[in-house]
C-alpha cells in the first residue's frame, strides 16, 4: 500500500504554480484532519509501504497533527473495523485511550516523505517530525538566487537552504532530497552551474530537477501576456538539462527517472511505485488514486473536498478506467521514464523503429531492455508515440 497526502495550504502562490492550493494565513488544521482522517477510514487494509506528504506546503501543518495523520494511516491499516469509527473520534480524550487500548502493533510505512519549505524547518520541527516517523524530507529549494527566489514568489531566502538541511540532519533525517527549478528566463540571469554547485555542496542524497513550465493563469502566464517577461526557452531547457546530467554524474549521482537522480540506495520509493504501475491511494483535496485499472480523484478545491465530506457525500470528483490502449500507453511511457527502461520484447508487433531511435541517440539497448539516454528524455512523449504509434494492441 502506497498513501499519498494531499495538503493544499500554502502561505501564498509561486509565480509559476497551477496546483490545487489553499492560501491561507491560518491552517484549519482540525476541519483538515478530520475530512482526511474520514476519507481515509473507507480504505481497505493492508501494510503501508510508503506515506507521502505532498501539497501544496505539508510543512505548514503543525508537528502534531502530522504525528496524528501518521499514527492514524499507519495504524487504520491495521485496525478492525469495529474500532475505525472511533479512530476518526480521536480528539475527545477519553476515546483517544480506548482506540489506544484497542490498536494492534503497526509495521511503521517504510518511508515516510514530507515536502517542506526551508522556512518552517526549524530545529524543532525536524524533531517533532522524525519522532512522528518521518524520515525523508523533500525540500523545495528551487534556486540558490535570491533574485530568483524573490521573482518566483517563495517565501524563503538561499541562507534558509542550509539552515534547513542541517536542521534536518541534527534531528536525524539524513534521507534529503533537494527540488530545483531549471530553465529561467533569460532575463532573470540565472547561473545554473552555480545553483547545481550549492546544491551539492549541501551534500542532499537526492535531487528532482523540473524545468520551468507556463501554466494557464498563474502570475507566470500573466507577465509573459503583457509582455514583462519570455516564455522559457526550448534551448535552454535542453542545455541546462544536459548539463545537469553531467554534473551530477561527476558528483556520484544517478538519474534513475526522467526528472529526479539520487545517490546509491536512496531512490523515493513512494515516486518509484507510481513509475512500476503500482496501485497508489491518495488522501486530500485533488489526491489521485489508482487501482490497477481505474484512476479516481478527488475535488480539487479544498472547501469542495471538505464539505463533500463533513455532509456524507463522495469527494470522488470523477474516475477513468484505461482502455487496453491507454494502458499499454501508460505502460510504455511509465517504463520510458526510468533507468530501467523497457523490456523491448513486451512491445506490441509490428516492431517500432527502435534502430532509427538508437541512430538519433534518443534509445540505448542494453540487453533485452530499451533504455532512454538523456537527449531521449528530452523528447520523451514524442518517443512514447513513435514506439506505439506503428503497434496494433494485443488485448
Ligand atoms: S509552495 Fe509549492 S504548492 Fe505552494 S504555491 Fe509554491 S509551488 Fe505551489
Amino acid at each position: 500500500m502506497h498513501i499519498y497526502v494531499h495538503v493544499p495550504f500554502c502561505v501564498r502562490r509561486c509565480s509559476y504554480c497551477d496546483f490545487s492550493i489553499a492560501v491561507r494565513k491560518r491552517i484549519p488544521t482540525d476541519e483538515y484532519l478530520n475530512a482526511v482522517l474520514k476519507e481515509a477510514v473507507g480504505l481497505d487494509e493492508g501494510d503501508v509501504d510508503t506515506i507521502y506528504f505532498g501539497g501544496g506546503t505539508p510543512s505548514l501543518l503543525s508537528p502534531d497533527a502530522i504525528a496524528t495523520l501518521l499514527r492514524e494511516l499507519n495504524v487504520q491499516r491495521h485496525t478492525p473495523h469495529a474500532t475505525r469509527r472511533t479512530v476518526v473520534e480521536r480528539h475527545t480524550p477519553h476515546v483517544t485511550r480506548h482506540t489506544e487500548v484497542e490498536r494492534r502493533t503497526p509495521h511503521a510505512a517504510r518511508e515516510v516523505t514530507l515536502e517542506a519549505n526551508p522556512e518552517d524547518v526549524t530545529p524543532d520541527n525536524a524533531k517533532a517530525w522524525r519522532t512522528a516517523g518521518v524520515n525523508r524530507v523533500s525540500l523545495g529549494a528551487q534556486s540558490f538566487d535570491d533574485t530568483v527566489l524573490k521573482w518566483m514568489h517563495r517565501s524563503h531566502d538561499a541562507a534558509r537552504i542550509g539552515a534547513a538541511m542541517h536542521a534536518l540532519r541534527g534531528a536525524g533525517i539524513a534521507n534529503i532530497s533537494l527540488d530545483l527549478i531549471f530553465a529561467l528566463p533569460e532575463e532573470l540571469h540565472r547561473d545554473w552551474e552555480r545553483d547545481l554547485d550549492m546544491a551539492l555542496a549541501l551534500r542532499p542524497n537526492h535531487l528532482s530537477l523540473y524545468g520551468l513550465t507556463v501554466e494557464p493563469r498563474t502570475p507566470l502566464d500573466r507577465w509573459i501576456s503583457r509582455g514583462a517577461t519570455h516564455a522559457p526557452d526550448e534551448e535552454r531547457y535542453a542545455d541546462e538539462y544536459l548539463f545537469a546530467h553531467r554534473r551530477l554524474a561527476a558528483d556520484g549521482f544517478v538519474f534513475y527517472e526522467v526528472s529526479n537522480a539520487s545517490l546509491p540506495g536512496f531512490r523515493s520509493q513512494h515516486n518509484s511505485a507510481y513509475w512500476s504501475g503500482k496501485a497508489y491511494v491518495g488522501l486530500g483535496p485533488a489526491a489521485h488514486s489508482f487501482d490497477g485499472t481505474t484512476r479516481r480523484w478527488n475535488l480539487r478545491a479544498w472547501e469542495a473536498y471538505r464539505r463533500a465530506i463533513a455532509e456524507g457525500r463522495s469527494q470522488i470528483e470523477s474516475e477513468e478506467t484505461l482502455t487496453a490502449e491507454q494502458r499499454e500507453m501508460e505502460r510504455v511511457y511509465l517504463a520510458l521514464r526510468t533507468a530501467e527502461g523497457l523490456a523491448a520484447a513486451t512491445l506490441c508487433r509490428p516492431l517500432p523503429p527502435i534502430a532509427a531511435l538508437v541512430k538519433a541517440g534518443w534509445l540505448q539497448e542494453q540487453g533485452e531492455r530499451l533504455k532512454c539516454t538523456p537527449e531521449g528524455w528530452l523528447r520523451l512523449d514524442s518517443l512514447v508515440n513513435e514506439l506505439t504509434m506503428h503497434t496494433e494492441t494485443q488485448q
